[in-house]
Order: C-alpha cells, then sequence, then structure tokens
C-alpha cells in the first residue's frame, strides 16, 4: 500500500506560514515590504490589541487588477521575478511569493485594492486559506489590508504570542525599522485607536530623531564612504550619545534591515576607546550593493544576508566610521589625581593576584562553607567566618597612611573619620579593594562586587514582598519613555513599586515619580527609573532571566557603583558583615568573584625571582 499523500494546499500554506509568520510583528514586516515594493508615499498601520485582534496596512502605492488581487494569495506567486537569474538583482524587499499566502492560512483577511487605471476596486476576503467572497466595491486608490485574529485557526501558536507589551515591542521595532529606511516615505501609526507616530517625510536625521529619541539631535555624526564595490550614508551617534542597552543600532543593506554581529563589530571596534566599556553607540548605516554581491535568500524572514567579499565590507565600514567620529576621537584622559600619590604601590601584587582560586589554594577549611557552590539559603557559619580574622590587630603596619590614598577632596572625608575605631581590622585601597589580615593571609574583597551581592539580595527580597519602603522627593519628577520603553514598561511596573518607587502613569509615554526607595542613593531618579526600563529591554528576550531577579541585578549594579568611594571604617565594617549574612557571598550576583585568600606562602612566591 502506498502511504505518500500530497498535502492540500490550506495545510502546505499553514506549514509554511510557520516560517514567515511567528507573531504580530511578521506579519507588519511582510506588509510594510509589499507596501514600499508597491510605491507607496503614505503608509498607515493600524493594530488592535498589539496585532492580536487587528492589523490593517493602507498605502496609496500601485493597487493590483482584479486577477492579481485573488493571484497574490497563491503561494509562490508573485509579480517581482520570473526566472532564477533574476534571484542574483533582487531590488524589492519581497520576492519569495510567500507572504500573502501565509498569513491568509492563519487569519481571516480582507483586501481592498485599486489601480488608479481602474474605477472599482477588488475587495476579497479569504479565512484560513479559503477564499470567502471576491467582489467589486469603492476604495481609494491603493492597497488596503485587514488581518483579523491571527492564528485563530491555529491556537497553539495563538498561545505561544507574549504579553501585549512584549508583541507591541516586536511590532514597533519592524515599524520603526522601516520608516528609518524610508524617511522619503511618511508613516502612521495607530494603536487601539491611539496615534502613535505620525512621521512626515522628512531628511533622515530628522527621521532618526522623530523615529527614535529626540536627544539624538546633536548628537548625529554623518558616514559616508564611496567605493565602486560598496556605498556608505547614513549617521552614528557621537561617543557621548553611547547608552547602555544596545537598541538603536540599523544595518540597512540596500534598504532592508539586517542583523549582523560581524558588522557590528566593524563599528564598534572603530569606536574604541571614546566610549566607555558596556556602552553601546547608535548607529543607523545604509549600505549600498550591487544586489549580484550578496544573498538575501538565506533566511525566511530576510533578515540575514551574506556578502561575498565580507572583509572588504569589514574594512569599508570600519574605515568610514572612524573618519565620521575622527573629530571626537579625543585622547583618553587619566585621572592623575589619583594615581598620583600611589608610587611603586602602582605595582601592586593585588593585580597578579589569580581571581578565582581562593578555594584550591586556601588552606581556610571554613570557607568551603560560602564557596561557589553553596546554595542560596544555606547561610555560611558565621563564627567561621569570624575565626578568619582571629589575631588581627597584633599587626596594625598594614593601615596605611589615609593621605597616600586620597585625593584632596577625600582627605577632608578622612581627617572627619580618623580616630574612630573599625570593628574589622580592614582597609580601603584604591576605592576599589578592601583588604583585611587573617590567619592564613590577606582577605581580598572587591568592593563593587560585594555591594552588588548585598544590595542584590536585600533588592530581591523586597521585589518579592512587596515591602520596600518609599521616600517621598520633594519635587516630583516626570520621565518621558521612547515609545518602545513606555510599552514595555508595563511588564515590570509592578515591580518597580514594589521596591519603593511611587510613580504615576500621566499618558504620552511618560510617568510621574514622586518617590524612590528609601536608603536608594541615586541622584537622578528619572535617569535610573529609564535605566530599569533599558536593562529589561536587554534582558527581555532572554527567557533564562528571571525578571524579578534581573531587576534586583540592575538595582544593585547601580546602587554599588555608587559606593564607589573613600568608605568610612564603620563602612568598611559594615561592608564585611553585610556581605558574610549574605546567602552567597563569595559571587556576585553577575558569577564574579567577590574575595580571595591571598595565604602567606603566595604572597611570599610573589617576592620570589
Ligand atoms: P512577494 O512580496 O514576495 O512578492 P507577497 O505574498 O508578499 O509576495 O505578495 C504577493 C504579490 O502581491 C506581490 O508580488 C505583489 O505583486 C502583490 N502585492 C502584495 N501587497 C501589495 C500591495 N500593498 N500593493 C500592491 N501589490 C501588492
Ligand atoms: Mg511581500
Amino acid at each position: 500500500m502506498d502511504v505518500i499523500r500530497l498535502l492540500s494546499d490550506s495545510i502546505a500554506n499553514q506549514i509554511a506560514a510557520g516560517e514567515v509568520v511567528q507573531r504580530p510583528a511578521s506579519v507588519v514586516k511582510e506588509l510594510l515590504e509589499n507596501s514600499i515594493d508597491a510605491g507607496a508615499q503614505n503608509i498607515q498601520l493600524i493594530v488592535k490589541d498589539a496585532g492580536k485582534a487587528l492589523i490593517q496596512v493602507i498605502d496609496d502605492g500601485m493597487g493590483m487588477s482584479p486577477t492579481d488581487a485573488r493571484m497574490s494569495f497563491e503561494r509562490h506567486a508573485t509579480s517581482k521575478i520570473r526566472e532564477s537569474a533574476d534571484l542574483f538583482n533582487i531590488k524589492t524587499m519581497g520576492f519569495r511569493g510567500e507572504a500573502l499566502a501565509s498569513i491568509a492560512a492563519v487569519a481571516q483577511v480582507e483586501l481592498k485594492t485599486r489601480r488608479e487605471e481602474d474605477e472599482l476596486a477588488t475587495i476579497i476576503n479569504i479565512e484560513g486559506s479559503e477564499i470567502k467572497s471576491q467582489e467589486f466595491g469603492q476604495s481609494p486608490k491603493g492597497t488596503n489590508l485587514l488581518i483579523k485574529n491571527l492564528f485563530f485557526n491555529v491556537p497553539a501558536r495563538r498561545n505561544f504570542l507574549k504579553s501585549n507589551p512584549v508583541e507591541m515591542k516586536h511590532i514597533l521595532e519592524e515599524f520603526q525599522r522601516m520608516a528609518l529606511a524610508h524617511p522619503e516615505v511618511s508613516f502612521k501609526l495607530f494603536h487601539n485607536d491611539i496615534e502613535v507616530f505620525n512621521l512626515a517625510t522628512n531628511k533622515l536625521n530628522k527621521r532618526i530623531t522623530d523615529v527614535l529619541d529626540k536627544s539624538y539631535r546633536d548628537q548625529l555624526a554623518q558616514c559616508q564612504a564611496d567605493t565602486p564595490y560598496l556605498k556608505i550614508s547614513g549617521y552614528v551617534g557621537k561617543p557621548p550619545s553611547a547608552k547602555k542597552n544596545r537598541g538603536d543600532q540599523y544595518f540597512f543593506v540596500n534598504k532592508r534591515f539586517i542583523k549582523s554581529s560581524y558588522l557590528n563589530h566593524a563599528v564598534t571596534s572603530a569606536f574604541e576607546a571614546t566610549i566607555s566599556e558596556g556602552t553601546h553607540p547608535f548607529y543607523a548605516l545604509f549600505l549600498e550593493i550591487d544586489p549580484s554581491h550578496i544573498d538575501i535568500n538565506i533566511h525566511p524572514t530576510k533578515t540575514e544576508i551574506k556578502f561575498d567579499d565580507e572583509k572588504a565590507i569589514y574594512a569599508i565600514l570600519r574605515s568610514a566610521v572612524k573618519q565620521a567620529i575622527g573629530v571626537y576621537n579625543l585622547t583618553p584622559s587619566i585621572d592623575f589625581e589619583a594615581n598620583i600619590n600611589l608610587g611603586n604601590l602602582a605595582l601592586n601584587p593585588w593585580n597578579q593576584a589569580p581571581r578565582n582560586d581562593f578555594r584550591s589554594d586556601s588552606n581556610v577549611g571554613s570557607f568551603e562553607n560560602f564557596g561557589r557552590d553553596s546554595r542560596p539559603n544555606e547561610r555560611p557559619n558565621q563564627e567561621n567566618w569570624q575565626k578568619l580574622f582571629d589575631g588581627f590587630g597584633e599587626n596594625r603596619n598594614l593601615e596605611p597612611q589615609p593621605v597616600l590614598f586620597s585625593s584632596k577632596i577625600n582627605q577632608i572625608e578622612d581627617s572627619v573619620n580618623l580616630g574612630k575605631e573599625a570593628e574589622v581590622n580592614a582597609i580601603q585601597i584604591h576605592n576599589r579593594f578592601i583588604i583585611s589580615q587573617i590567619k592564613s593571609g590577606i582577605l581580598l574583597i572587591d568592593q563593587q562586587s560585594a555591594y552588588e551581592r548585598i544590595f542584590y539580595e536585600r533588592y530581591l527580597r523586597e521585589i518579592s514582598q512587596q515591602k520596600g519602603l518609599s521616600q517621598q522627593i520633594l519635587f516630583p519628577k516626570t520621565v518621558t519613555l521612547s515609545t518602545i520603553d513606555y510599552t514595555l514598561s508595563f511588564e515590570i511596573i509592578d515591580m518597580i513599586r514594589n521596591i519603593g518607587f511611587n510613580v504615576e502613569e500621566f499618558g504620552q509615554n511618560t510617568y510621574i515619580i514622586n518617590g524612590v526607595p528609601s536608603q536608594f542613593l541615586d541622584e537622578d531618579e528619572a535617569e535610573l527609573f529609564k535605566s530599569l526600563i533599558d536593562q529589561y529591554k536587554v534582558n527581555e528576550n532572554n527567557q533564562k532571566i528571571d525578571k524579578k531577579e534581573a531587576l534586583a541585578k540592575t538595582l544593585a549594579k547601580r546602587n554599588a557603583s555608587k559606593m564607589q568611594k573613600i568608605l568610612t571604617k564603620e563602612e568598611i565594617g559594615g561592608l564585611i558583615n553585610q556581605l558574610f549574612e549574605t546567602a552567597m557571598p563569595s559571587v556576585s550576583p553577575d558569577g564574579n568573584t567577590v574575595m580571595s585568600i591571598l595565604t602567606l606562602e603566595k604572597l611570599a612566591a610573589l617576592l620570589l625571582n
């Protein structure tokens, strides 16, 4: 008995749809691309319920004849290529002829379309690949496509959709990419009847600020290169505008948005020393290259492409960006004030101390208790760690003269604190490390990581128990977010409130901050609030990261960075005490080693040879 059967068109289309249509944003992308390909000058995108209920795109492009309108829903039906040679000369966004067929397989679709020369428009209703009706009617020139109830017939896929803020974020991303790539086209976006974007045709730099961030206005450096193989145009952000999240980075190849970590590397390496570590420059760069040099057809959503000479592109791109930011490329300034007194200590052995070795080399058994593998709820034995410090006080030579380490401002602080007895015999060096004499040698603590651990556990507790105390601020601050960030903020606003933020929605992408967590050291409440959303955005695609943990981590890092300063003896003592009260004192929330023991043997060995 033969068992192989040909699948029906509607099943075949549903399967194909799995590749092209992953979520509402995929539909948005395909429809906007079609409108651009049709030569539209004005494009409106209307969505309801983050596209789950409705995605509508209205354009004033060339429209379709009645027959083409019907054909457009067939699989592998396209007006954009004819023969295989055309695949190497693609000038349109689409060419696979799959999008409409795929979308119509998993949604309820209404198409109204009219060419300039036709009197009547064609109106087609199609549901799950099944044509319900085709008639003539009235409609302006162009195409108007309504996609209702995406995945209505594939409940499993519908259930997999994320929350509205997250799906809306993806839609906004597609919309923004398209709007950036086509500043010569005017775009509007409505979500649940609210106008989110109204973008008039404009120059690219104006479009960039309209779409992304007004604050880029004075921060855009023009980038240009003209070679026979490749033309580059666009803008990069001047180094001071680099941000902590890598959101605003765009490559367009022949006006198609693409992702490429290789090309990203070319750009970021051009920025080299001009931006601080962990920050990411803005860029919107347009590469123009003869289509015969690229292959777009390696990915169904066409966001990855191959170049025939990647290395050449890398080199041209890098040098173009270097040129663009050349003016701002100042020699990195060196903080002489802070280092000048260190003398030969600059070659201090701590720098060479291996970071991860205290468990293997340490001969202090009790330390095992809070090694890397201890469970979060296993409290280290307080008495055991106290033993580490036994014998301190016998030898106080370790304590340096405070002036040796201090800049002028800090000297004042020090003089205030002089004479106060510390609880633990420990000192701080370089505003960075705490060192303390212990039985077996020296305990070296990374101040920043230690605070991160302490704060992290505190915030995590507060988020879960909703008991963060709030402290009213005298003059409430307003903070206006980008459209994407505002949309996403609804996902975490309750947690943010739990920690003690008192914030209210104020419409127009704006929140009012009335209170902040008490004990919080940040001066700039608005910036802090923004950075929480930013960080959430960075983590959002990572399924493995728990929202609460990510938020606690961000806050902890932020607060810990404010502690990069001369600590009082009380603060040093407090730091050590609190650190050893945490569940995992030896590792920071990011997995960095918080402390290490330099045994006497190791210290002695440093002086050999
Ligand atoms: P592709 O874009 O790869 O050709 P699609 O399924 O997206 O495939 O569209 C099929 C065809 O329908 C297109 O080739 C085009 O001829 C026509 N079409 C789709 N959308 C529009 C539109 N907005 N305006 C005019 N024609 C359109
Ligand atoms: Mg298309």
